[in-house]
């Protein structure tokens, strides 16, 4: 099979296209027939070496996928061969046209949701989820704001603070980026790109501030965020690239909490009741995850490259 092999970490040109014998599931594996590859900024992150978990060299990457199991360990009960599925982490490797999972990686894909869908759903959603319901927990009537809320993350937790009754704001680097959180359901939209962008949200939001920040870049935003939340509010850092300096005395008199989120703390559980909230949603058409681009497998390295930059409003697809 084609797949995408790291040997040594670096830039995006350590991605490499090669040819590799199809994985052989284990007794808890199953086989997934790869139709769409999400691609994830942690991919990037991952395969620079510039991340607290990395894998030993030579690696696969990639965590979301989706397709259809070609074959299930012997202990599998819950899949059998020909099952439409999406993954939230791989065992071999997603970017390939095969990848073992563990049989607790992959979810049923609804029968509405193409695969595009699929591969735009499992690290994200759970992000999303993890960051407003178990960390924020954010619920009906909260005053919502998603900083960054046109990529994979933002655009999901935009769906799901809506179809939760969040009173829901949101920021973008573009126009474009902008129209799409307005169709997601954001009420009050914001250019983060725009210098004069935090005047209109304390000019809108007022006194009372955000219940809840969702941060997609806290080395840039974090110290402002603590100012824009109200009494008691909480800012959940999902996504950060450096340093910052904050005013530890700002979070002292309206009580606010900065919490930390990372999916590798999910326990199976934890992550199996975000991926069933989820799938709810995407059946009844509440949750409908944003494609940006698709581009083939061997382009691995322009999506890497195009990850980490501002203006992708959606997620990046590798199609095997
Ligand atoms: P993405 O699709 O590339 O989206 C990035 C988002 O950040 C876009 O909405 C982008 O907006 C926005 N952004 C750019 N400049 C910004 C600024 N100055 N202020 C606020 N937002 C800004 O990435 P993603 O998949 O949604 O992931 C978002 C972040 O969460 C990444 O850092 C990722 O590593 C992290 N993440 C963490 C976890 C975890 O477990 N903690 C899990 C998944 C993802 P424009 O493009 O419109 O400018």
């Amino acid at each position: 099979m084609k797949a995408i092999r790291v040997r040594t970490f670096g830039e995006p040109e350590v991605l490499k296209l090669v040819d590799l014998d199809i994985p052989e599931p284990g007794s808890d594996d199953v086989l997934v027939k790869v139709e769409a590859i999400g691609v994830n900024p942690v991919d990037a992150y991952i395969r620079a070496g510039n991340y607290p978990i990395i894998p030993a060299l030579p690696f696969t990457p990639g965590k979301d996928v989706s397709g259809i199991i070609v074959k299930v360990g012997e202990d599998v009960k819950k899949w059998k061969e020909g099952d439409r599925v999406y993954s939230a982490g791989t065992l071999s490797g997603g970017y390939a046209e095969y990848a073992v999972c563990r049989h607790s990686q992959v979810f049923s894909l609804p029968a509405n949701m193409d695969f595009t869908h699929g591969a735009a759903i499992g690290i994200p959603g759970a992000a999303a989820w993890r960051a407003l319901f178990t960390r924020a927990r954010g619920k009906n009537g909260d005053r919502l704001l998603v900083h960054g809320a046109s990529g994979s993350v933002g655009m999901i937790a935009i769906q799901l603070a809506v179809s939760t009754g969040l009173e829901v704001s949101g920021t973008a680097g573009t126009e474009k980026g902008l129209a799409q959180i307005r169709q997601a359901g954001a009420k009050k939209t914001y250019k983060h790109s725009d210098p004069r962008y935090l005047e209109e949200i304390v000019a809108d939001c007022g006194e009372k501030g955000y219940d809840i920040i969702l941060e997609m870049l806290a080395n840039v935003n974090l110290a402002n965020d603590l100012a824009l939340l109200g009494t008691r509010g909480r800012v959940v850092v999902i996504g950060s690239r450096g340093e910052i300096t904050i005013d530890p005395r700002a979070t002292m008199a309206k009580e606010t909490e900065i919490l930390g989120m990372s999916l590798f703390n999910s326990s199976d559980e934890e992550m199996k009741e975000a991926q069933v909230g989820l799938y709810q949603l995407m059946s009844s058409g509440r949750l409908v995850p944003q494609i940006a681009q698709q581009l083939p497998l061997e382009e691995a390295r322009k999506a890497h490259r195009q990850i980490l930059e501002s203006g992708n409003s959606g997620k990046i697809l590798l199609i095997p």
